[in-house]
C-alpha cells in the first residue's frame, strides 16, 4: 500500500522512514513537511497538495509534534484516507474523540499508536502479570531532555506535554500489561519558572487490589538514563528495563535483551496494515487520559529556569 508520511523531523527520520523501507506492507509515496525530504520521494509542502494531486495514496501517517496533529488529521480523514497517529495521538482527549468519529462516520481506519507498547518484553510481562497478586509498582522514567530533544522548544510549550511526552510512553505499557484498571489519585509536577509544562513529575494511582502504583519522571537526567518498571507481585518479582526491551523476572534476565526501539516501529506499520485491510479503528486512549488527569490534579511546584 502506498503511504504519505507527513512531518519529516526527528522521529520520522530517526524510525518511520526506516520502518516503510524494509516493511513488505508499504511504499513510502509521498512526504509532507515544510523543510524536510527523504530521497527519492516525492515531496509536498502543504498536505492539502499532497491530498490533492495523489488520490491514489490512501494512507497518511503523522509524525508532527501533538498541537499541530489535529488539523492534518481532520484533513486527510475529511479527504477519505486512512490515518496514523505518533504518540500522543492529540493534544486534548476531545480532539481524539473528534478524529475517531470522523474515521467510523467515513468507514476509515484511524490508529493512535503507543510505539513503548510494541517493546520487545511488553508482551511477555503482561501474560506473566495476567494471574499474579500485585503488592506495589514503581516506574522510573528519568531521560536527557537536551540528547533526546534538542532544541525542541515545543516540548514546553501548551500541549507539548513536557516531561510527560516520554512519560506517556511509560504510562502506555502500565496500561497494557496491568489487567486491572487503574486511576490517579495524586501528582506532583514541576514546572521550570520559564516554561508551559513540567520537567518531572510524580504520579501515584488507586488500584482496585490496593497495590501502590507510582511513577517518577524527569527530563533533568544526566550520564546514564533510566526506563524501567518494577512490580512486586506475591509471587516475586518482575522488572522491565530499556523502556521495555528488557525483562527480568525473579531477578534473572527473561527473553531476549535489545536495545533501543528495535522492533517497535515495524510492528507498528505491520499493525496499521492490518487495521487497514480489515476495516478497524485502534483508539486507545487511556495513556494520555491519565496525563490529562495529572494535570487536572496535579499539584504544582516552580523549579528553576530551563534552557536548551
Ligand atoms: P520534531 O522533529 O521537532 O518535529 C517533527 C516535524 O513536525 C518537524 O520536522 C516539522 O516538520 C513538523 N512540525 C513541527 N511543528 C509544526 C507545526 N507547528 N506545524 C506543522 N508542522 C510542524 O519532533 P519529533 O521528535 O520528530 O516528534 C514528533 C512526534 O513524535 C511527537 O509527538 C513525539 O512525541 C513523537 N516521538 C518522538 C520521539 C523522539 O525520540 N524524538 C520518539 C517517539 C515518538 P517541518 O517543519 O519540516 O514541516
Amino acid at each position: 500500500m502506498q503511504i504519505a508520511l507527513a512531518g519529516i523531523g526527528k522521529i520520522a527520520i530517526d524510525q518511520h522512514v526506516p520502518a516503510l523501507s524494509a516493511s513488505e506492507d508499504w511504499e513510502l509515496a509521498a512526504t509532507v513537511s515544510r523543510s524536510g525530504t527523504v530521497d527519492g520521494v516525492d515531496a509536498f509542502d502543504s498536505l492539502d497538495a499532497m491530498l490533492e494531486a495523489c488520490p491514489e495514496i490512501r494512507v497518511v501517517s503523522l509524525c508532527l509534534p501533538p498541537v499541530p496533529r489535529f488539523e492534518y488529521a481532520a484533513k486527510a480523514l475529511a479527504a477519505g484516507r486512512h490515518v496514523m497517529l505518533e504518540k500522543p495521538p492529540g493534544a486534548t482527549l476531545s480532539e481524539c474523540a473528534e478524529l475517531e468519529r470522523m474515521a467510523r462516520a467515513r468507514g476509515l481506519s484511524i490508529y493512535a499508536t503507543w510505539h513503548s507498547r510494541e517493546a520487545q518484553q511488553v508482551a511477555a510481562a503482561k501474560a506473566w502479570l495476567a494471574d499474579k497478586t500485585l503488592k506495589s509498582l514503581h516506574i522510573t522514567w528519568r531521560e536527557d531532555v537536551r540528547r533526546w530533544h534538542p532544541g525542541q522548544d515545543w516540548i514546553f510549550e501548551p500541549g507539548g506535554l513536557g516531561v510527560f511526552d516520554p512519560g506517556i510512553n511509560a504510562l502506555s505499557i502500565l496500561t497494557e500489561i496491568l489487567p486491572d484498571a487503574i486511576h490517579l489519585r495524586e501528582a506532583v509536577l514541576s514546572f521550570p519558572d520559564n516554561r508551559q509544562a513540567p520537567i518531572a513529575a510524580e504520579l501515584a494511582f488507586r488500584h482496585p487490589g490496593g497495590a501502590a502504583i507510582t511513577c517518577d519522571f524527569d527530563f533533568r537526567q544526566e550520564g546514564e538514563q533510566t526506563w524501567e518498571i518494577e512490580a512486586i507481585c506475591a509471587e516475586g518479582t518482575l522488572k522491565l528495563t530499556h523502556g521495555g526491551a528488557q525483562m527480568f523476572v525473579y531477578g534473572a534476565p527473561a527473553g531476549e535483551a535489545l536495545t533501543g526501539l528495535a522492533g517497535e516501529y515495524p510492528r507498528l506499520y505491520a499493525k496499521m496494515a492490518q487495521l487497514v485491510r480489515n476495516g478497524r479503528i485502534d483508539m486507545d486512549l487511556s495513556p494520555l487520559r491519565h496525563v490529562a488527569d495529572a494535570f487536572l490534579l496535579g499539584r504544582r511546584e516552580t523549579v528553576a529556569p530551563f534552557h536548551f
